[in-house]
């Protein structure tokens, strides 16, 4: 079953699903040589999600921030086909994909379905809502770049609806009241950046409504950033209060109006919290194609967090299917640190299933001409033992970054054998430089420190499109 698409049928057909942080470090890494790599990924690009907060107030442009797919797969040995498409299904018994073109432009073809040999599954998680009411249909998430655009503008209109003539003050205050749930890095992460866009730029813009905007950052624990160090949750804390960032822990939000949310505290005391943007930060979810994948192998597949995988990342129960990243679950967090490991992890060992899969040819064409030496052949033999020994995945942390806003960052570093914890101004050079080093292309590089440079000489821009 499965559509032939135009490639060499020596070869072994390798479907990668995804083109964020998995995906894209195994392409990277990838010898295209001996598969017929197919990618499919409803964005045809990679997206840098550490700097996203930074998006949502005009600190970096959307552009600067992503790399398209294609850009990485043309530099490949053998060609790579790319398409801007949504997986909707996988048979992990016919091993094939189906997937679909979801967007605005439809041609005489949509939805196809291809044959795999290897699938490397890497297509991320959802925003976790808890099911609660009305917060997909009036919260803005911060996951995608459509997401921080769209935090951008309403952040704007609320603004600007503040600054309308007769506007009561009531409503001013609610309008100018940005509310976010979760307090996890993201939920931080945009604090802190909404809180630098009112100290550099609303003051000056709008000295007519500025100090009347409150930021309020919901968590429904005793704490926020709940992995990292005592000493960081204490310092961004006290930096939030320094801010005037109010932080409400032990608070759950149970319901979410188009104006209000309603919170219960820790004595279970309910109460409506009015805003003007509501942006909700509180976590991962599984994809309902990853779902509907676990819900096929109902016997083996058991955690609804994610896909389980064995040490070497291989789905278990479903042949030839690798898994990396966000969409599994493992006893790592959903980072991308974890993600690029994994992916590069993968992409070595498919280095090593490439070269089997040639030395094997060459044996069995050796064998059938029947005059090579048995020297020539012992050689190969044992090449090819070489390259099936395969080694578990091992991740490796480097550490933990958040930016707190006012040019503050903390550092939760595992260094000297044990962990370094810092925050304030040298952390956040070191954010930024670990950023912009990590960052994907000298492009994006150059992008991201002219958009600094041009937010530090000019301000940000405060236009809505
Ligand atoms: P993703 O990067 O989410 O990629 C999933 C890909 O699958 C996307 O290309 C998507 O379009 C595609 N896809 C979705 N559905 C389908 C489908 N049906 N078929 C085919 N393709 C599909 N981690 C850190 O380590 N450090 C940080 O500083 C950090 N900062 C973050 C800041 C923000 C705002 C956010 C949201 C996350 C941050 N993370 C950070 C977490 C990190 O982004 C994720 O852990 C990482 O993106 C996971 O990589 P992934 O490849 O599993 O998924
Ligand atoms: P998260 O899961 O880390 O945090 C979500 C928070 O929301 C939790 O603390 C949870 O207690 C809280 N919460 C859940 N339901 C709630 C409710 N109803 N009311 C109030 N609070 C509620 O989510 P995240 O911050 O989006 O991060 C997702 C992943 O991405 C994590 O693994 C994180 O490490 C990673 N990430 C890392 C960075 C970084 O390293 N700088 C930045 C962003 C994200």
């Amino acid at each position: 079953p499965g559509e032939q698409l135009p490639q060499d049928p020596e070869k072994k057909t390798l479907v990668v699903l995804g083109s964020g942080w998995g995906a894209t470090s195994f392409l990277k890494n990838l010898d295209t040589e001996e598969f017929n790599v197919i990618v499919i990924s409803p964005r045809n690009y990679f997206l840098f999600t550490p700097l996203l907060p930074s998006v949502t107030v005009g600190t970096l442009e959307a552009r600067s921030l992503i790399q398209p797919t294609r850009f990485i797969t043309r530099h490949k040995k053998r060609n790579v086909l790319v398409y801007e498409a949504q997986a909707q299904e996988v048979d992990p018994v016919n091993k094939t994909v189906t997937f679909t073109d979801n967007s605005e432009i439809q041609g005489s073809s949509s939805t196809v379905t291809v044959a795999y040999d290897y699938l490397v599954y890497a297509v991320g998680c959802e925003n976790q809502t808890f099911g609660i009411k009305g917060v997909t249909e009036h919260a803005c998430f911060l996951k995608e770049l459509s997401d921080a655009d769209k935090i951008r503008q309403r952040l704007m209109d609320c603004i600007e609806t503040a600054a309308f003539p007769g506007q009561s003050e009531e409503e001013i205050d609610r309008l100018m009241h940005m509310v976010i749930v979760g307090g996890g890095p993201t939920g931080v992460e945009y604090a802190g950046e909404l809180h630098d866009f009112l100290i550099d730029d609303l003051r000056k813009w709008y000295p007519e409504i500025a100090d009347k905007l409150r930021i309020t950052l919901i968590e429904a624990l005793p704490n926020v950033l709940p992995a990292f160090s005592k000493e960081l949750i204490r310092y961004t804390e006290s930096t939030f209060k320094e801010n005037e960032i109010e932080v409400l822990t032990r608070t759950i939000v149970k319901d979410v109006g188009s104006k209000s949310v309603l919170v219960q505290d820790a004595n279970k005391e309910e109460r409506e919290i009015p805003y003007g943007l509501l942006v909700w930060a509180t976590g991962n979810t599984s994809r309902p194609i990853t779902r509907n994948l676990l819900a096929k192998l109902p016997n083996i597949q058991t955690q609804r967090r994610g896909i389980v995988v064995d040490d070497y990342l291989s789905m278990l129960g479903a042949d030839g299917v690798f898994a990396v990243g966000d969409c599994t679950a493992t006893q790592y967090a959903p980072t991308a640190q974890v993600a690029s490991q994994q992916g590069q992890y993968l992409a070595q060992m498919f280095g090593r299933i490439g070269l089997k899969a040639k030395y094997e040819r060459k044996l069995a064409k050796l064998r059938a001409s029947g005059d090579a030496s048995p020297e020539k052949l012992e050689n190969i033999v044992k090449k090819l033992n070489r390259v099936s020994k395969v080694t578990p995945f091992h991740y490796s942390h480097q550490g933990s970054l958040a930016y707190i806003g006012s040019e503050k960052a903390i550092a939760d570093l595992p260094l000297f054998n044990g962990n370094v914890a810092s925050g304030g101004g040298a952390a956040m050079l070191f954010w930024r430089s670990a950023y912009v080093s990590t960052l994907y292309s000298v492009r994006n590089r150059t992008l991201v420190m002219a958009d600094w440079m041009k937010v530090k000489l000019f301000g940000r821009d405060v236009s809505r499109e």
